[in-house]
């Protein structure tokens, strides 16, 4: 089985936007492969964050991502400072990570234009999502396209490392491109994102479900009921291969290009859908809110079983790099 490293950053619950973009994807990928899903927070901290609620937001990735279906009998899920590892092999990757390569990244040339004082952590990023990956020799790393640049450079690291220190040491990761497409937040706009409050809780009720979908924008060019429209130019035809069954998303897109029924009708359908699927995921989000301590048992578990394979990878790399053992 091929193993397979992914991250994502701790921003508290999950939405439907992760949840479609990347976490469905996961619990599917946990039943084929090999799987080690971290909760990132080392990554979280080169950014602006508040200290006081970076260890609850943490938590609550915790609460979404277990009660989403990711199986700690299936694969790891675990919290990337608890295993020291990953700071370590970062520390050993930047000996050859290429500085002009980590100043051409687009996402640091972005997030550096929004930051007062540029730091080493947002520069070398990248160096640390290497680590992370290349610990555990992980062949795959699923990602969406805005991420393909970072896997590039994770490669050229380790392509670098292997030349030097030991050939096909580490694997040179392929990405996965996730199947499903970006979805929008419900003003169809911006990337679903909860700093632009556009999007849709996993654990919200029916009614806000509803509430929140009834208003969100759709083809504009569906002025009245009697107007044709796109669906592949509708967030909510997004949703709907989401979260409704192929013959419902056949159906969608039959009644909006013909004006068979109008968006609210559509969106009625869409709902009963999502809440349908989001059911399950809200009791086992509810169960697990009342039992934290049974959450960090997992999460303790978890990054034990990380760590042991995470100390074998180091002791590897500390001999090859010419390191005196410890004593
Ligand atoms: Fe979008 Fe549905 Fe309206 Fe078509 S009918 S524009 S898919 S909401």
């Amino acid at each position: 089985m091929a193993r397979i490293f992914s991250g994502i950053q701790p921003s508290g619950e999950l939405h439907i936007g992760n949840y479609l973009g990347a976490v469905q994807n996961w619990v599917r990928l946990q039943t084929e492969h090999d799987c080690l899903f971290s909760i990132v927070d080392l990554h979280a901290i080169t950014q602006p964050y508040d200290p006081g609620a970076l260890a609850s937001l943490t938590l609550d990735m915790a609460v979404s991502l277990f009660a989403a279906g990711l199986d700690p009998g299936k694969c790891i899920v675990f919290v990337q400072s608890h295993v020291a590892e990953h700071t370590e092999l970062n520390w050993l990757l930047t000996t050859l990570a290429p500085l002009g390569e980590l100043e051409r990244q687009t996402q640091f040339k972005d997030k550096a234009q929004r930051q007062e004082s540029v730091t080493m952590g947002l520069l070398a990023y990248p160096v640390l999502q290497a680590a992370d990956v290349l610990l555990y020799k992980a062949s795959l790393v699923p990602v969406g396209e805005d991420q393909v640049q970072h896997l590039e450079l994770m490669r050229e690291i380790a392509r670098r490392w292997n030349a030097r220190y030991g050939h096909d040491f580490f694997p040179e990761p392929q990405p996965l491109l996730t199947r499903t497409k970006r979805v929008l937040g419900l003003d169809g706009k911006a990337k679903m994102s909860k700093s632009l409050g556009n999007t849709i809780g996993l654990f919200e009720s029916p009614e806000a479900i509803w509430e929140k979908l009834r208003p969100a924008a759709t083809d504009p060019a569906r002025k009245t009921r009697k107007d044709p429209g796109t669906p592949e130019i509708c967030n909510i035809f997004t949703l709907h291969q989401g979260f409704s069954a192929p013959d419902t998303v056949e159906e969608v897109a039959q009644k909006c290009r013909t004006a068979g029924w109008g968006c609210l009708d559509c969106k009625r359908v869409l709902a009963d859908n999502m809440i349908k699927t989001l059911a399950p995921i809200r009791e086992r989000a509810a169960a697990l809110k009342r039992d934290p301590a049974g959450v960090l048992d997992r999460l303790r578990d978890c990054a034990n079983r990380a760590r042991s394979l995470a100390q074998r990878t180091i002791a590897d790399v500390r001999g090859k790099m010419g390191l005196l053992k410890d004593v």
